[in-house]
């Protein structure tokens, strides 16, 4: 029988394509018969967790019965001290993706125009689409933004402009110069989330990328957002932020759900921030292991491209859902990325040196077979 309900839904969200969800690790180690695999499919942090997180979070949980803080008062008290912003500046989400979600509610209100680049992550247009905005996608220039043509694509409905810098999938950044630039040219009146997923790593590797949080003073209309996923290793926990300024930041927590943070998501935020030692762990073994992925990719005769993450993209020259299928055979699981029109790709997350070795030999397997 017809769902009449269905009539109603909102036209946006009934144009979604539905998240594309991998199977749980155990499930498809039982459907393929192997044991071991190893997962460089999500950009998760390959050092495992934090030791000295998951003690807080044993402690934490004797306290599980309460509700959590509302406004994750230790955790912005930690982030402000250290970055040198105030508490007001922050908002936090159940994940960066939340974040992304509160703005897209203020600010992309139906029919307006929300910009974003091609091979930008796929979280944007989902957001972007579910409260009824219309997603303008501006052609890449070597697989990463090009500035220009965003600007060019502003137009009196424009509300918002989501940048990821480092980009997910395709790891390509934009330097300080030219994102100031940028920034200096946008209206004041249109939002512009710089997504900074991977800033540690990038900022660890690379001298000219921007350090974005001064320019909060110059470019009231910028809105950071970063993560816990990533280097800090806290990607089931889901705790994320943006900082912008207070004004931006009141408005953002009035549409969030006070309790969208649990309590050992921010005991254990609190725990990972203030050591810096996993940290830095974290982003030399990236380092490392991206130099020996890289090359292993390009001994394979592939075209990796130079990424500013903890994955790499790379170019097989042929369409890569067979290749990921024979790595999958060999307990290898990497994120193909079709999804992003790009299905001659794979994205492969850089792992202990281990798992890289083992990624690169059952690549070149897979490529002979
Ligand atoms: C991983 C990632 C995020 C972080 O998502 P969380 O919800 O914080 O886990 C945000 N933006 C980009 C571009 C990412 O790749």
């Amino acid at each position: 029988m017809m769902n009449e309900l269905l009539a109603q839904a909102h036209a946006g969200i009934k144009a979604l394509q539905p998240y594309q969800a991998g199977k749980p690790l155990e499930e498809l180690e039982r459907e393929l018969g192997i044991k071991g695999s190893i997962k460089l499919a999500s950009n998760e942090n390959p050092l495992g967790p934090n030791p000295k997180v998951m003690q807080a979070v044993q402690q934490a949980l004797s306290q599980v019965h309460l509700y959590p803080d509302a406004n994750g008062f230790y955790l912005k008290q930690a982030l402000a001290n250290r970055l040198g912003v105030g508490a007001e500046s922050f908002v936090l989400g159940n994940g960066s993706n939340d974040v992304l979600d509160l703005i897209a509610r203020v600010f992309a209100l139906p029919g307006s125009e929300v910009i974003m680049s091609q091979y930008a992550f796929l979280v944007y247009p989902i957001v972007t689409q579910a409260v009824g905005a219309q997603a303008v996608v501006v052609p890449a220039v070597n697989y990463g933004h090009d500035l220009d043509a965003l600007l060019a694509a502003i137009t009196d409905k424009t509300r918002l402009i989501f940048i990821a810098n480092p980009n997910n999938p395709t790891g390509t950044y934009l330097s300080a110069t030219s994102l100031y630039q940028f920034l200096k040219q946008v209206p004041a009146n249109i939002a512009v989330v710089l997504d900074e997923a991977y800033y540690e790593y990038a900022c660890f590797e690379l001298d000219d990328y921007p350090q974005a949080l001064p320019w909060l003073n110059e470019f009231p209309n910028l809105i950071l957002c970063r993560t816990f996923s990533k280097a800090y290793g806290l990607a089931a926990l889901r705790v994320g932020y943006a900082i912008a300024q207070p004004v931006i930041a009141d408005l953002l927590n009035r549409v969030r759900q006070p309790f969208n943070v649990n309590s050992l998501a921010l005991i254990a935020a609190v725990t990972a921030w203030q050591d810096p030692e996993y940290l830095q762990q974290s982003l030399v073994l990236n380092a490392q292991g991206k130099t020996q992925l890289q090359q292993g990719l390009l001994k394979l005769g592939l075209q990796p491209i130079r990424s500013a993450g903890n994955f790499i993209c790379v170019d097989l020259k042929r369409p890569a859902m067979p290749v990921y299928q024979a790595l999958l055979q060999q307990g290898v699981i990497t994120r193909p990325v079709a999804n992003y029109g790009l299905s001659d790709f794979l994205r492969i997350s850089i792992g202990l040196a281990t798992e890289n070795a083992r990624c690169l030999a059952a690549l070149e397997q897979a490529l002979a077979a």
